[in-house]
Order: structure tokens, then C-alpha cells, then sequence
């Protein structure tokens, strides 16, 4: 069998050759930066794109992003850019790379499994095969997550990593993370069946951000706390000691907390505003049980809002009262939250539904425009995770995310309102090309440095020996 590694460098080699007439005499830095299989930060050009810039300078037809060393030099028509490797543009939109804000990675192992008695629902699902989980099963759950991720134009994604069962957990996945090259924050959590009156490894978390450097692929990946608080989720509820322990240890060490606010009834936010635990280092995922007043709290601390409408939708939350979280400027993101309910990571999917459940709640066809969405998919969703000064938009000096969606394709021709094709009809197989601070990921329709044929072999494998451990049929 041949190495993969060498498949994926030919296969690179064979991409930057496609770029176009500079060939490799300008791409010196491009392939393989440090031995680590990712290809390198070099310099090139997309020419004569539509750019859609999300940010004040709007879309520009025809025009060029020089990119060089993981950084957007500039965007504009025309650039000159020395004799920079060109990307041809033509017939491709051009936009920030998109921004997911709550993913259960781990679980991308358990796709589709959540099933159709209660006690095989998402919630026994998680934690009986959880409990099962050897610290690989973590590698293998976060590496399929993270290709999928790349190959549907995702760029970010924020990691809630809720099954840590000792310390090579979250090594193994913060490992996955590292190779794929995606941009990240990790949320350090607990494991599924963790005693509820137990505190995390507080330890370890404290151990991990000492350290984080070599965590951190060059800053690509930042820390967070994937916090339990007061929510009841299939293991019971949480001791406030135990709770309270995690949040301050997280505020203390500077590290910014998440949690769900599930609850089939409102009064989660209110409890989390009246005991301290909002601020705008704290984001609230899903928060569909939400009073006016819950929404003013939120509103008044500066936390954020994740929506996750597929698994909103399918596991019974109800639907995600945007509207009233943008109307109260509340920050908001979107989210995939975990593939084993929402099947996959498509986040024009996401968008699509986002706008179809607003107009729909307003019965109102103009409620919730297209362009806004894809705000909350690109620019909205970096601030909601305090990074829209590095990422979310493309404007010179912001770290280059960014992907390219062909539409040409029969589900994305004729060229009519760009917000509109990417949100209504656009699906990851349109995107062309995925480039994460600065490395092609994705080139036509490829991912460049995982091979997702050995990911999803080593995932089967690895969910097959999974089902028997925890005898799970
Ligand atoms: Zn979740």
C-alpha cells in the first residue's frame, strides 16, 4: 500500500501545477512547510473572481485577493502581484471562509446514529458509545469532522470536545486538528458519565494552556472551556459546586466558556445572568426556550448566541428564534453541533434553514435576507467567537480563510444574486477550492493534504471495533 503522505504531496504537487502560468518557480515556500504534512504558506493570486468581501468594501465583480505568507495583502481589480502564482478566478465566487461555532467533533464517528426509539436517541447514543471510546476513537471522530469541515468550505470550527476521559483524549484530538490544518478553538470538557458532583480535570486544562503553544499549530487553534453549567443533559444534572468550579477556573485562567442552554423550559439564562455566568467571553448554544427577559440579559452582558438548526430541528428544541437575538443585537453564530443527529456539515444547508425558519416564524418573505445569513455564517460568526479582527471578512491584514464556490455547476448556473445562489442553493460539493492562513486545502474539489479514502476506511474500522466494546447494535 502506498503512504498516504506521499499520495497527498503528489497530489499537492499536481494542483500547484494546475495554478496556472507562474507554474513553481514562484511558489518557493508553497509545498510542505515543516515536515508535518500540511502544504506551506506561500504567495499567490486569484484573478477576476467575484469577491465578496463581507466587509465595507462590498462585492466586486472581476477582481483579484493576493495572498502571501497566511496573510491577505489585498484585495481589489487588477492588483499587481510580482510574479505571484495565479489562482484563475473566473466563473468562481470568492468569500471569507465559513465560521462554524459549536461541533461535538468527537462525534463525527457516530454520523446518523441517533435513532428512532428513546433509548436509542442522540442522548444514550453519545454516552453509551462515549463511555466506549478509546482515546483514538477521538483522532478518527475530529479527522473525519475536520475533512468533512474542509471540503464543505468551513474554516473554523469551534471543537466542544465533551468526552475527555484523561488527559491522551484530548491529546488525540487536538492531534487531528493539528494535521488537518483547520483553524480551531478547542472547548476542554467532560467525559460522557462524568459524576455530576465532580469538578473537570481542572489540572489538565490548567497543564494544556501552560503548554499551548505546542498545542496551538502557530495560533490556528485556541483553548476554551466546553462548559457543563446548569443544563441536565442524559447524565443528570450538575452540582453547582461542581459547575461553579469550572467556570471560575476557566474566568481565572482567561479562557473563554460555552455552554447549552437546552432546557425545555426557560430559565437557564436567567439563572446563568442572576449567579455571574454571562459575559462576553461566554457563548449560549441554542437558547430556544428564551424569555424576552433571558434575551435582554444576554443582550446587556455581551455573551454570544450558537444556532444549530439541524439539530434544533430534529431532536425536538424548536426553532431557532433568530430574529429576536439579531433584533437585540445579540452576537450570533451558526453551527453543525454533532452529525449524529444532523447527518452531515453542510453549512449552506445552515444558512438555507436559518432564513427558511425566520420568514417562516415571521411569516414574512423578507424577515431574514440572504446576505444577512451569510453574515452570520462568515463575518457574525468570527465576532461571536471574538476573532472577526483576524478572520470573517477579506480585508488586507486579516489572516487569509477564504474559499472558492464554482458556479458553474448545474445547481449553482444561471449567475443571478450572488447571497442568494450561496444560500439557496449552493452545497459543498460547489466548493472549488479551500484555503485555510494561507494553505490551499482544497483545489479543484480535492482536499489536498488528507486522503479522505484512508479517513473514512480508518473511521468505519474504528466505529466497527467502538460497537462491539460497548456491545451497541
Ligand atoms: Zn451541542
Amino acid at each position: 500500500m502506498e503512504n498516504p503522505a506521499s499520495n497527498a504531496r503528489r497530489e499537492f504537487l499536481g494542483n500547484l501545477a494546475a495554478l496556472g502560468a507562474a507554474g513553481l518557480a514562484g511558489c518557493s515556500g508553497l509545498p510542505f512547510g515543516r515536515g508535518d504534512g500540511l502544504p506551506g504558506r506561500g504567495e499567490f493570486v486569484i484573478r477576476d473572481a467575484y469577491v465578496m468581501t463581507m466587509d465595507a468594501a462590498g462585492d466586486l465583480p472581476g477582481a483579484d485577493v493576493h495572498v502571501r505568507n497566511g496573510v491577505i495583502v489585498a484585495v481589489g481589480r487588477d492588483l499587481q502581484a510580482g510574479g505571484a502564482p495565479v489562482i484563475v478566478g473566473r466563473g468562481m465566487i470568492v468569500l471569507p471562509g465559513l465560521v462554524e461555532t459549536h461541533w461535538h467533533m468527537w462525534n463525527a464517528l457516530l454520523r446518523s446514529m441517533s435513532g428512532d426509539k428513546r433509548e436509542h436517541g442522540y442522548f444514550p447514543t453519545a454516552l453509551n458509545l462515549g463511555k466506549a471510546y478509546v482515546p483514538d476513537d477521538m483522532y478518527q471522530g475530529t479527522r473525519l469532522g475536520a475533512a468533512e469541515a474542509i471540503h464543505s468550505g468551513i474554516t473554523t470550527v469551534h471543537d466542544w470536545c465533551h468526552n475527555i476521559r484523561g488527559p491522551e483524549y484530548a491529546a488525540e484530538n487536538l492531534r487531528a486538528l493539528r494535521e488537518a490544518g483547520i483553524r480551531a478553538r478547542f472547548s476542554y470538557g467532560a467525559a460522557q458519565g462524568q459524576p455530576g458532583d465532580q469538578p473537570i480535570d481542572l489540572a489538565d486544562l490548567a497543564r494544556l494552556q501552560r503548554d499551548w503553544k505546542a498545542q496551538s499549530n502557530d495560533g490556528l487553534i485556541a483553548l476554551g472551556l466546553a462548559w457543563r453549567g446548569p443544563s441536565t443533559g442524559a447524565t443528570g444534572s450538575v452540582a453547582a459546586a461542581a459547575y461553579r468550579k469550572d467556570f471560575d477556573t476557566a474566568r481565572a485562567l482567561g479562557i473563554p466558556v460555552s455552554v447549552h442552554a437546552n432546557n425545555r423550559a426557560t430559565g437557564t439564562i436567567a439563572l446563568l445572568a442572576r449567579d455571574g455566568f454571562l459575559g462576553k467571553d461566554v457563548q449560549v448554544i441554542h437558547a430556544t426556550w428564551v424569555s424576552p427577559e433571558e434575551i435582554a440579559a444576554l443582550a446587556g452582558s455581551g455573551a454570544s448566541v450558537s444556532l444549530s438548526p439541524y439539530s434544533e430541528l430534529r431532536i425536538g428544541f424548536g426553532f431557532p428564534p433568530t430574529g429576536d437575538f439579531l433584533a437585540a443585537r445579540i452576537p450570533v453564530g451558526l453551527s453543525v453541533d454533532t452529525t449524529a443527529l444532523s447527518g452531515n456539515a453542510d453549512m449552506f444547508a445552515i444558512m438555507k434553514a436559518i432564513q427558511n425558519i425566520e420568514n417562516s416564524r415571521a411569516r414574512d418573505e423578507f424577515k431574514l435576507p440572504a446576505r444577512r445569513v451569510l453574515e452570520l455564517a462568515t463575518i457574525e460568526g468570527a465576532r461571536s467567537l471574538g476573532m472577526d479582527d483576524r478572520i470573517g471578512s477579506l480585508k488586507p491584514g486579516k489572516r487569509a480563510d477564504l474559499i472558492m464556490v464554482n458556479t458553474r455547476e448545474v445547481n449553482l448556473a444561471v449567475f443571478s444574486e450572488p447571497a442568494h445562489m450561496l444560500v439557496e442553493a449552493a452545497q459543498p460539493a460547489n466548493v472549488d477550492t479551500v484555503i485555510v492562513d494561507g494553505r490551499i486545502l482544497k483545489r479543484r474539489g480535492k482536499l489536498t493534504s488528507l486522503d479522505t479514502e484512508q479517513i473514512a476506511g480508518e473511521a468505519s474500522a474504528a466505529l466497527a471495533a467502538l460497537r462491539k466494546r460497548a456491545g451497541w447494535w
